[in-house]
This record gives C-alpha cells, structure tokens and sequence, in this order.
C-alpha cells in the first residue's frame, strides 16, 4: 500500500458528525434537565411533528427503537392473530421479531439478487385469502419500489407497512420512505442515517386514528390516565432527550444522505473495474433518491468474500456483512418451517455480500485506499491511480 501509512478505516465514524454539534446538543439537553419532562416532553412533540413532515406524512409517534416501532406500528395498523404478513427473508431479523409480536404469521419471499431488495413477483406468488399485510424493508436505503408496492396492494387489497429503519429520507419515484404505507418504522439506533445518541425508534402514519392506537400502545396501552384499554400495550417511548438530540441532527439529514450518495458514486467509479474480478456493487435502481445507509458489494467466485475481507482487515478497512443468515435460516425460528434451499437468491447473497466503509465525513483518500485495498487483494497491479485527495464537498449546512 503507497498510501500513507499507517493508516486505518472504521466502518461507522461518528465523531465527524458529533464534533461540530456537540455544543447545540449540550444545550438542548440542559433546557430538558432544566424543564424536567423527561418522558413524553416537548422535545419529542417536536420532533414527531417535524419527521412524519420530513417523510411527507402527517404523524409520528416516537417509541423505544425500531423494532418496537415496527410491532407496535402493525398492530395500530389492526394486525391480527392469523392475519398473514409478507416480509423479505433477507432481512435484519428485528423485522421479524416485530412481524411475530404483532401476533402474525410471517410469510417470507426472496429477494432481487442485484438490488437485495423484496422480489414483488415473488410477493405475488405467496399471496393467500388470510394475506393482510406486505412489510417491504428498504434495504441498504434504497426503497422498494412505491410504484411496484402500491400496485400489489391495490390490486390485493393488502396494507403496506415499511420497514424504512434503514431508509429516512429515501426516495423514488416521488415517493419518500415511511409516506407510502399505512405505517412505517424508523430507527434511531445511533449508527442508521439519523442516529440518537442511545436507542429510539418511531412509527410514522397519515391515518390519524392508527397514530391514536400507536400512541396508546406505547403508553401501557392507555387511552387517558390509568383508564386502559389496550392489552398488547407496553412502555415504549422515545426519550424526551433523544428527540432533543434528534431535533437538532434532523436539519443536517439531508446533507449527510448527499454526502453519502457522493461517496457511493465514488465508489462506484473506482470499482467498476473490478467487476471483471467478481466484485459488483449492488445495482442502484432508485437513482439518487438512494440514501446508502450501507456500501455494499457482491464478491462472486471464484474471488473469495473471506479472503477479500480479511485482506481488508489486515490494511486496516473494517468491514460488515449485512446480513450473513437470512431470517428463516436463523435457529430462533427453525419452527416457522422453512429451510435451505427456499429462498436461493436470499441464500447466495448472504454468502456473498460485503459492506464496506461508508458514513458522511469520510474522504474520497479513504475511499480510494479502500478500492486500492481490494486491488491488492484481486492481485492486480495497482493501476487505478489515485484520484482526488480532498474531502468528498458535504452539503450539510441546513
Ligand atoms: C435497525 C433495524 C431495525 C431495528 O431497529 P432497532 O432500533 O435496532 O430496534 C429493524 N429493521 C431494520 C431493517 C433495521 O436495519
């Protein structure tokens, strides 16, 4: 490695994000410890109003963190013991787990094998008479298509729910992630586009009586003080200080998608030459509506994920596989009956797949030692040239 060395590069870098905020967020958590109202306060009143607006829907209603967002946002939408849901086998498995505490039957479908994403055709195939619901997951963020999900439901009478925890502020075809469903969850887990500083999630709807049950469900299922009438209700909210935390992250969101969309399309450039060695980045079909939660890429035989990733590791990149078992391959739910050999493209891209280095801050000199990394592993020469070594510009002043 010509790079100067040594040098290292994480996976997430957050303290680039935090660093020029730190002082805005020290005040607004002084102003709650100074108001007190730290459980369903003003700052999250706030915030709950400014996201479901940002992702073009009218409520938000904040809750503990994603997968919370997701089980108790189905059952607000009126999910049902016996009701059938479809979700993508290839999913982060806290789908699932809040698919199942809802009290419905998941029903998995394969994937698109460039994009990851849901395969409609297969989601088509899988519709029953007890299919209540379709659970799209905007993987890596890019969205499902909207116009693809709204046809199907139409079609179907079936309700979309998306899993848009990878996806705040993703669009295509109009559409922006979370204005699409009934419902649809978020997660504020530190790392995803639009972290707290600690877990968080949010259910966003148009429907003003589904925010009303979400609302009640979160709050030990009440509908006014100690008056219950909500039995799958639980304590489930959003913290006063994350939503103030998050109140000041939102503005710079859009900044920070573009500043990983420019890191992708780097990327992109530099890796297209390797495609001849088996390495293909996942096929954008969204444009730039894509909000590249995750960079990742495919590493077919005969090049070796393993070995390529532990070339990586050795120059120093971090790297992550998302995700390496698919959901009905996962023991937990061996019960649910599915096994090898159902969801082939599912399977093969959990054995191919590989994220690489991605987070707004990071540098075009990052991305180009990472691909140069990889060069070195395909054992080619290393003749890609170094490109530009200044920061990728960041458009994140709101
Ligand atoms: C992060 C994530 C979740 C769960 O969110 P938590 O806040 O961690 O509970 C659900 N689905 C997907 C696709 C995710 O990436």
């Amino acid at each position: 490695m010509t790079f100067p060395s040594p040098q290292t590069v994480p996976f997430v870098d957050l303290t680039w994000q935090h660093a020029p905020l730190q002082e805005a967020i020290q005040g607004v958590i002084n102003a709650v410890i100074t108001q007190g109202d730290f459980v369903l306060g003003q700052a999250l009143a706030d915030f709950e109003a400014s996201f479901a607006a940002a992702c073009g829907t009218q409520f938000g209603v904040g809750v503990g963190c994603g997968t919370d967002a997701i089980a108790l946002g189905l059952i607000a939408c009126g999910m049902a013991p016996g009701d059938e849901v479809i979700l993508p086998a290839n999913t982060f498995v806290a789908t699932l787990m809040g698919v199942l505490r809802a009290g419905a039957t998941p029903v998995f479908v394969d994937c698109d094998r460039t994009t990851a994403l849901i395969d409609l055709a297969a989601a088509e195939r899988a519709i029953t008479p007890r299919t209540r619901a379709i659970v799209p997951v905007h993987l890596y963020g890019q969205m499902v298509s909207p116009q693809g999900l709204l046809a199907l439901a139409d079609l179907y009478q079936l309700m979309i729910f998306e899993d848009a925890a990878q996806a705040h502020l993703a669009q295509r075809e109009g559409y922006t992630a979370g204005g699409i469903g009934l419902g649809a969850a978020f997660s504020f887990y530190p790392s995803k586009n639009l972290g707290a500083m600690g877990d968080g999630g949010m259910v966003v709807t148009p429907d003003q009586q589904v925010a009303k049950m979400a609302r009640s469900l979160r709050n030990y299922g009440a509908t006014s003080k100690y008056h219950h009438t909500e039995p799958q209700g639980t304590n489930s909210r959003l913290d006063t200080l994350q939503a103030a935390v998050l109140n000041v992250k939102l503005p710079h969101l859009p900044g920070w998608n573009q500043a990983r969309y420019a890191i992708a399309q780097h990327y992109d450039r530099r890796l297209a030459p390797l495609a001849a060695h088996g390495i293909v980045p996942m096929h954008n079909a969204a444009g730039p509506g894509h909000i590249y939660h995750l960079y990742v890429v495919r590493v077919t035989r005969p090049l070796s994920r393993a070995y390529l990733q532990a070339q990586l590791t050795a120059a120093g990149v971090q790297t992550g596989i998302h995700y390496p078992m698919p959901c009905h391959l996962q023991p937990a739910f061996s019960r649910l009956g599915y096994g090898p050999g159902r969801f082939p493209a599912a399977e093969a891209l959990s054995q191919e797949i590989l994220s690489l280095p991605i987070y707004p801050g990071m540098t075009a000199g990052q991305v180009d030692y990472v691909v140069d990394a990889m060069v070195e592993a395909v054992g080619q020469p290393s003749t890609f040239a170094m490109q530009d070594l200044q920061p990728i510009p960041i458009l994140s002043t709101p």
